[in-house]
């Protein structure tokens, strides 16, 4: 049942344990100081399927999002669902969700004919993002990036075999370089994540894999 896992979330947020419940990352390798919070232009949220927020892993980019200030939701958490649906009821036109469905529109294209003035970002697996793809109401409009690449943002090596995971973040940051926007915020994106992966980096790396474990069997063998 999803609830027991949108539940193991709420748990954790109340006891973190070892983690920082911000960033996700193990408390000594917190990331949350590095990364700006950005006054997004348009209102940004960011839907996670409810499996991605019961994990919790150190390595879900999305999370990042939230860290610059967009807005979090569950889609599996029944007040989270019914919050965002009436979220975009009010501006159905003005909102874009970022995902590749066939009648998905060029981010670039989109923002010249009217700049959106909110993104929903999914995240999840790919079936996870399908199925919240089709929860959400089909008049929203789609749109899609074509400059994001794993490479760009550097210190992804370690994400290898996740590829969905790059893409999020990734995604995001070619997102709000393809919308035009403030230049100022695609730095701040670039830079958090540029933060976001060098900390996820030193928690796995050979010196941080110790930490952790060591902190891990203090804390009663805590899931990373
Ligand atoms: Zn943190």
């Amino acid at each position: 049942m999803p609830h027991n896992l949108t539940f193991r979330y709420c748990d954790f947020l109340a006891h973190p344990g070892v983690k920082c419940p911000r960033c996700w990352r193990v408390a000594n390798h917190c990331c949350c100081p590095m990364v700006p919070t950005v006054k997004f232009r348009p209102h940004v949220i960011v839907l996670f399927h409810y499996e991605e927020l019961g994990q919790h892993s150190a390595s879900n980019t999305a999370v990042l999002l939230h860290l610059l200030g967009a807005d979090l939701f569950c889609c599996g958490l029944p007040e989270h669902e019914a919050r965002l649906q009436a979220l975009l009821r009010e501006d159905v036109s003005g909102t874009a969700v970022l995902f590749p469905s066939p009648d998905a529109v060029p981010a670039a294209a989109l923002a010249e004919a009217e700049a959106p003035r909110r993104i929903v970002v999914l995240d999840g697996g790919w079936a996870q993002c399908k199925k919240m793809n089709q929860w959400l109401d089909p008049a929203l409009p789609r749109c899609v990036v074509e400059t994001a690449t794993r490479e760009e943002f550097g210190a992804t090596r370690r994400y290898r075999g996740q590829a969905h995971r790059v893409q999020t973040a990734s995604a995001f940051a070619a997102l709000w370089r393809e919308l035009g926007e403030d230049p100022r915020h695609v730095q701040a994106v670039a830079q958090g994540l540029s933060a976001f992966m060098s900390s996820f980096e030193s928690q796995m790396g050979p010196v941080g894999r110790l930490t952790v474990l060591e902190q891990r069997s203090a804390a009663g063998g805590e899931r990373m």
